[in-house]
């Protein structure tokens, strides 16, 4: 037997942009569901990108965004983050890290450049909003005072020797060690969200101070992977920092990332009793428009499918790894409504030669073209759906990964996409 839902708005994907529109929808009293897989999130460094690339010396990153998005308007002006002013995207920010605080997460930066910070592979990368443990990690390369770095027995994913000798050249006094993380001896491996789930309890962080104080000689700094916790990172922070005197920061890690795990539970926190419904994990498998305006969805799952009734529809599937996109020999489609999806002409045209090649592969821009409301359009330019509308990764003409703007391009598109639906739905009362 099938549940039966009725909703203003249906957000179909719930990786960055689906949560970010639906965050922005619960702002606004928004009566709307929300369903689908979690995208990138454990996969995110969980650094708040807006955008990273330079456009002036080719290949290089860029500590002024705003300068570049302005570039950006100019020489790439279908790019999304062209087509939304620079001061929607400052509200989109300010609202989201706002919503983000108030579930205990601090993200903030530079009202004009971006931060520089040290990445597990020993370089430097800028982003735009960090946590506070990510800014003591730009306040520690700032500083390049004496520093140990530490990583964990049983710890695959993290070195803190290939660390110190990728930056031994620019910063002396680094040095590495690797500790037993309290309570797992008899673990032959270990993985950062266990150890930051076990870290919110006060016995473990008693345990993690006598460690550290014990492999500190003369440092006033320390780096460890992100492991500081899952809910009360900034707690458990302040704690380790004032009871060690010492200044600890942490370093993003490969996936799984807990920062990343950090910032969707936040998210999904600050749902809880609001205008919108998650269903978490459930895959939406047919979205079909109705001839008298609205759409009939269905969620599909093993033990009750739900049949979502919604006036409005917001599309954030993401790409191919979260099968919002997919290709065949020939082309490139979009996977649940068959929207024309803008590509270059021929396969052939889909990469350069080089795989490094500083302009990036032409594949990477595919996607769902839309107006300036954000609703798709056909090849006619006009909308598929008066309220049909798209957000994130899945929108064309943008290469997200390169340009570092994940989080910029989904905080933004999603923002926009929620005053669109705002403005249109007068409309359908
Ligand atoms: C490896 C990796 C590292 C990243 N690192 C950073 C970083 O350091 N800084 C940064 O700013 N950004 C980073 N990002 C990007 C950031 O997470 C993006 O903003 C985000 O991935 C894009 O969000 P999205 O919501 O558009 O797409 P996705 O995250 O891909 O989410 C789309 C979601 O839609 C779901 N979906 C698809 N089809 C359906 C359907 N039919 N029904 C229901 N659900 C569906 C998918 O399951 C998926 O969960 C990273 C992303 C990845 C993948």
């Amino acid at each position: 037997m099938e549940a039966i839902h009725k909703t203003d708005l249906l957000i179909i994907g719930a990786g960055f942009s689906g949560m970010s529109a639906a965050l922005f929808a619960a702002n606004r009293n928004v009566n709307a569901v929300v369903a689908g897989g979690a995208g990138g999130f454990e996969y995110s460094s969980g650094l708040l990108d807006l955008w990273g690339l330079s456009l002036t010396q080719k290949g290089r990153i860029t500590k002024k965004p705003w300068a570049m998005l302005e570039k950006l308007s100019r020489q790439e002006p279908g790019h999304p983050l062209a087509r939304i002013q620079r001061k929607t995207i400052q509200q989109a920010f300010s609202e989201l890290t706002a919503a983000l605080k108030h579930q205990g997460l601090t993200y903030a930066g530079y009202e004009r450049k971006n931060t520089l910070v040290m990445t597990p592979f020993g370089t430097l990368r800028p982003t735009f909003r960090l946590t506070p443990a990510m800014r003591s990690n730009a306040e520690a390369v700032a500083a390049r005072e004496p520093c140990l770095i530490l990583d964990f027995k049983g710890l695959r994913e993290f070195s803190a020797v290939f660390v110190r000798e990728m930056m031994k050249k620019a910063w002396k006094g680094l040095r590495a060690e690797t500790l037993e993380f309290p309570e797992t001896r008899l673990q032959r491996e270990v993985f950062t969200p266990f150890l930051a789930r076990s870290l919110e309890t006060e016995q473990v962080q008693e345990k993690f101070l006598t460690l550290i104080r014990s492999a500190v000689k003369d440092e006033t700094w320390v780096g460890l992977p992100a492991v500081l916790g899952i809910h009360s990172s900034e707690k458990i922070l302040d704690r380790l920092q004032a009871e060690s005197g010492l200044r600890i920061f942490e370093i993003p890690t490969s996936p799984v990332s807990v920062p990343g795990i950090r910032l969707k539970e936040a998210l999904m926190r600050a749902l809880d009793n609001t205008s919108v419904t998650l269903f978490q994990n459930r895959r939406v498998t047919e979205v079909n428009a109705l001839p008298k305006g609205g759409f009939h969805c269905r969620l599909d799952s093993d033990i009750q499918p739900v049949i979502v009734h919604a006036k409005a529809v917001l599309l954030a599937t993401g790409r191919f790894l979260s099968r919002g996109l997919y290709a065949d020999r020939e082309k490139v489609h979009e996977s649940l409504l068959g929207l024309p999806v803008w590509q270059p002409e021929s396969r052939d045209q889909w990469h350069q030669q080089a795989y490094f090649d500083p302009a990036g592969h032409r594949i990477n821009r595919a996607g769902i073209e839309t107006d300036a409301f954000l609703r798709p359009v056909g090849p006619d330019k006009r909308p598929v759906h008066e309220t049909l509308f798209a957000a994130g990764t899945l929108l064309a003409h943008q290469d997200w990964i390169r340009s570092r703007c994940g989080s910029g391009l989904s905080i933004a598109t999603a923002f926009k996409a929620m005053e669109s639906y705002l403005q249109i739905r007068p409309g359908l009362c």
